[in-house]
């Protein structure tokens, strides 16, 4: 079998992606219909070019105009249903989502935070349904806005909705201009009630901000974390611990974190035995897929099944999923790749 089609027929696990920023040129065309927004282009074609990466402030007036257009309960549920869509396009049978309910809410536009989960909870449970995938969420705190109410009102909705999905905390934003020690009372208050701690972290900044995330934070995963190549102390310590790393590669080119993929240091961090994981960020913001994002490492840096396979292997272990779960999902994904390497002569 042709590594493409093993890429794409494996199945898959993906822990970094953000909902608002997974919503597809046609999805955000009915969204924008809807709720009567207008947008730069009205169709599938002029959304998906103007979509297509450019530079950071383009980047952020597209995200401030796809969450211009979530306005109620059904478009999260049309958010979160298209997210599980998605996955069973691309077998990925199960997905951790990042949203960040405190933008939608300072934006005036009459939601109540009781509608963001009931849609997201409405959409999951389609999701599943129609596609046998599940859906958890990651509440994040956008850092760099509204410090502290954001962090508070955050961190009261995720201990609100633990029993609707919600898994973990997370924290986006700029680690340069706002580090992560002074989020350590919320952070702090989400664990002692069991959520786990992801914040995004050596993505714009260097290892002090990952030391920052795990001292201060408590981070159960990074969401990035690839700067830590930087410090071979923290290289050390990561992987005496195997704290799992959200890689998404092609965001880190675009963001300009790394000038080109051969440049990424993803392939040493695998190498040197690193919890690496594999995902998409923002995958039409990037023009990317999760199955793209395994391709392109394949195509860049020579991985073979079994680099696929580990890989693949690591993002159910870094799950914030029941013990128990986890070791199903292993014992079946085991199988399946048993069963698809067998069809490669
Ligand atoms: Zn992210």
């Amino acid at each position: 079998m042709p590594l493409p089609t093993f890429i794409h027929n494996m199945p898959k696990v993906e822990l970094h992606i953000h909902l608002e920023g997974a919503i597809e040129p046609a999805t955000l065309l009915r969204l924008a219909e809807r709720n009567r927004v207008a947008l730069p282009a009205d169709t599938v074609e002029g959304l998906q070019a103007w979509f297509s990466f450019r530079d950071f402030p383009h980047f952020v007036e597209i995200y401030l105009a796809i969450q211009s257009c979530l306005r109620c309960a059904d478009d999260f549920s049309l958010a979160a249903y298209e997210l599980g869509a998605d996955m069973a396009r691309q077998n990925i049978r199960y997905r951790e989502a990042t949203v960040t309910p405190y933008t939608h809410l300072i934006q005036e536009k009459g939601l109540a935070a009781e509608e963001i989960i009931a849609g997201l909870e409405d959409g999951r449970r389609r999701a599943r349904r129609d596609f046998g995938v599940e859906l958890r969420w990651i509440l994040d705190i956008h850092r760099n806005l509204d410090m502290p109410a954001t962090a508070e009102v955050t961190t009261q909705l995720a201990l609100d909705w633990a029993d609707r999905g919600v898994v973990a905390l997370g924290v986006s934003g700029n680690e340069a201009t706002a580090p992560a020690g002074q989020l350590a009372p919320w952070f702090q208050r989400a664990k002692a009630a069991g959520l786990a701690s992801t914040p995004h972290t050596g993505e714009n900044a260097g290892p002090q901000s990952v030391w920052e995330a795990v001292r201060d934070l408590g981070a159960d995963r990074l969401g990035h974390g690839v700067r830590s190549i930087e410090d071979p102390y923290l290289l050390a310590w990561l992987h005496e611990k195997q704290i799992p790393l959200e890689v998404n590669p092609t965001s880190n080119v675009c963001l300009g974190v790394y000038r080109s993929m051969d440049q990424h240091p993803v392939i040493h961090l695998l190498r040197m035995g690193l919890c690496v994981t594999v995902n998409s960020d923002d995958p039409p913001l990037f023009d990317t897929t999760l199955t793209q994002e395994y391709q392109r490492l394949a195509d860049t840096f020579g991985l073979n099944e079994e680099d696929m396979q580990r890989l693949t292997l690591n993002a159910v272990r870094a799950a914030f999923l029941p013990a128990e779960e986890k070791r199903r999902m292993e014992e079946e994904f085991v199988g399946q790749f048993a069963q698809l390497r067998s069809l490669t002569p």
